[in-house]
């Protein structure tokens, strides 16, 4: 991976050389480059602290291999650092549910809910050929219920009514009845956006979770939230049993650092990213890439 950081890093190196033992001395100016590419790639501050913390204590008092250098060994650990927090691979969709599979949309409004509804509708269909259909539990945002209308249209996939006056957990146990009926295998459940975390719909969505049982939970999160990702995530980890991010707007010029802070707050895999506005927008999330940009 030849990022900047890993040229600024090799640059230091120069000027240690001989030294057949990483030092708590020599390995300060590198940590703190390492520090300012994920500050400067908007990972939060008490993220990039663990991830730096990590890397001095598996850095220190490493014995350096034949011909390695003590920085080439910090480059090392630093990417494979980054690539185990990141997690390896490539996670998709679990489908593994007596059908249909249910996938709850979770979020801070604006996150890009609706819009990775109707993406992952589109995927699911193209990608692995299945009969999806989307539901709205958004009842305080009747032009979010219509919103999801008109992308699920888009995807090719059908769409469930819904009215502001019944309970989410009712819309979605009758989506849920409506599809077992007529053979859907996913039901896709968009959910009311919050503009801050709040307990109230903090507390629906976990009741509409009791309800239909998802076999995934994605949190679906900005990419240019930045430094609030982590409290958002937290949030959302604390109230949900997360198994999965879709990380949103990448095609915007953030270094993405939201997903190193995800998902270590989290621990739930990222697995995809959106990439624009349009409905074919929706990547499967590559790790590794994407630690290449985080260190810019
Ligand atoms: P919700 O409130 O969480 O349901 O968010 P929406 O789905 O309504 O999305 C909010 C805004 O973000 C809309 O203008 C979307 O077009 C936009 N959006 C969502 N995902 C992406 C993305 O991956 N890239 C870009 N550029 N815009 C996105």
């Amino acid at each position: 991976m030849a990022s900047a950081l890993t040229e600024k890093l090799t640059r230091l190196v120069k000027e240690m050389r001989g030294q057949a033992r990483i030092t708590e001395a020599n390995v300060q100016d590198m940590l703190r480059e390492v520090r300012m590419a994920l500050l400067e790639a908007d990972v939060a501050l008490p993220v990039v602290r663990d991830f730096v913390a990590r890397v001095k204590d598996k850095a220190l008092g490493q014995e350096v291999m034949g011909s390695l250098k003590p920085g080439q060994t910090l480059v090392g650990i630093v990417n494979k650092e980054l690539a185990a927090t990141m997690g390896e691979g490539v996670a998709d969709i679990n489908l593994a549910a007596q059908p249909p599979a249910v996938i709850l949309m979770a979020g801070l409004q604006g996150a890009g809910k609706t819009t990775t509804t109707a993406k992952l509708a589109k995927h699911l269909i193209e990608k692995r050929k299945k009969k999806v259909l989307t539901v709205s539990g958004d009842v305080y945002r009747p032009a979010a219920i219509e919103q999801l209308k008109t992308v699920t249209k888009q995807a090719g996939a059908e769409w469930f009514p819904s009215t502001p006056d019944q309970k989410p957990r009712d819309i979605a146990l009758a989506a849920l009845d409506h599809a077992r009926r007529h053979y859907f295998d996913v039901l896709l459940v968009d959910t009311a956006g919050r503009l801050a975390v709040d307990e109230v719909l903090m507390q629906e969505i976990r009741d509409l979770h009791a309800a239909i049982k998802p076999v995934e939970t994605l949190f679906v999160v900005d990419a240019m939230q930045g430094q609030d990702a982590v409290n958002t995530a937290r949030a959302f980890k604390e109230a949900l049993p997360l198994t999965g991010i879709v990380l949103t707007k990448l095609d915007g010029d953030s270094r993405g650092g939201a997903a190193l802070s995800v998902r270590q707050i989290t621990g739930a895999p990222i697995k995809f990213a959106g990439v624009s506005e349009k409905i074919d927008g929706l990547e499967v999330f590559d790790a590794e890439r994407h630690a290449g940009r985080i260190l810019g």
